[in-house]
């Protein structure tokens, strides 16, 4: 059975076409400029997948979307399928779905954030295979978190929206936080563009700066706690740009068991090394996710 699956992102669309195996056939990338410049690539890259003329078995029979946020995700709701308050002023308010579904038809097209895409692929075919309850986090030019609680994402009221809790600052620390809506939330504090502000080059520059990572994996730390406290999940997956700089993983295991400090003793956090853990797909979680995005689709 073939899929197709489209990983919606701030700067870049990766559309591509799998199997139940999670095997990627065919690939392609779009940049994310302005939804009428953007959106007719896609489509068009998907209408080739289904074409009549192709033989049923070389067609998709579902499109999964995993999508930047925040979208609006809850089944029923009149704006399900659309981009909400974005950054991305062009994307505000678009109806990514529908505009997908007006175009290709009556295939199926599941739909998630493009975490908990990343999320889905880690825990089919990844790092967290087989677990029901794990977060998948993002660390880059924002901050987003993807979950699963007994098998099944986490929407609620919209989705979570872990980037944004609020941190204490670590004393000495004079940075005001990159945030525009919280100044020193999670992400105001450990983004790349709140490293960048705070040092003054970006993350790549900085590697040789002991200080800088022992800052910032104090604040990851401090959230990796409260998401242990909260969802207590079995692992948790740390991703995007800036946990590229990988003498982060030691230091972030070590300041969140000396937050714990012990008031938990699990199987997990005696093996932080796998319980704090980066994503094992190279790259292809958050594709991979949005094949298993559209078989989901068919199954419903
Ligand atoms: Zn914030």
């Amino acid at each position: 059975m073939l899929y197709g699956a489209l990983e919606a992102g701030g700067t870049k669309m990766i559309c591509a076409v799998g199997n139940e195996n999670g095997q990627i056939l065919d690939q392609t990338t779009i940049p994310t400029t302005t939804p009428e410049e953007t959106m007719p690539q896609i489509i068009e890259y998907f209408k080739t997948k289904i074409d009549e003329n192709l033989p049923e078995e070389d067609r998709i029979v579902a499109l999964g979307v995993a999508c930047f946020g925040p979208v609006d995700v809850r089944e029923g709701s009149k704006t399900y399928g659309n981009i909400l308050n974005t950054p991305k002023i062009a994307w505000r308010n678009y109806p990514i779905v529908k505009t997908l579904k007006d175009a290709l038809g009556d295939i199926p097209i599941g739909f998630d954030t493009d975490v908990n895409g990343s999320l889905l692929g880690e825990a089919t075919w990844g790092t967290a295979k087989g677990l029901t309850d794990a977060v998948y986090i993002t660390i880059g030019t924002g901050i987003g978190m993807g979950a699963i609680s007994g098998g099944n994402p986490i929407h609620g009221q919209l989705h979570p929206e872990a980037g944004h809790i609020i941190m204490s600052k670590i004393p000495g620390d004079e940075y005001k936080g990159h945030c525009p809506t919280h100044g020193a939330c999670f992400e105001g504090m450990a983004s790349g563009p709140a490293i960048q502000e705070r040092w003054g080059k970006p993350a790549q520059e900085l590697r040789e700066m002991p200080e800088v990572w022992e800052l910032e994996a104090k604040y990851i730390a401090q959230a990796l706690t409260a998401i242990t406290l909260i969802l207590s999940p079995q692992k948790i997956i740390l991703g995007g740009g800036v946990m590229g700089q990988s003498q982060l993983f030691p230091l972030v295991r070590k300041y969140t068991l000396d937050y714990l400090n012990n008031y938990i003793d699990t199987k997990e956090l005696r093996n932080v090394n796998s319980y704090i853990t980066p994503a094992a797909l190279n790259g292809n979680q958050g594709i991979m996710g949005a094949i298993k995005l559209a078989e989901l689709a068919t199954e419903e």
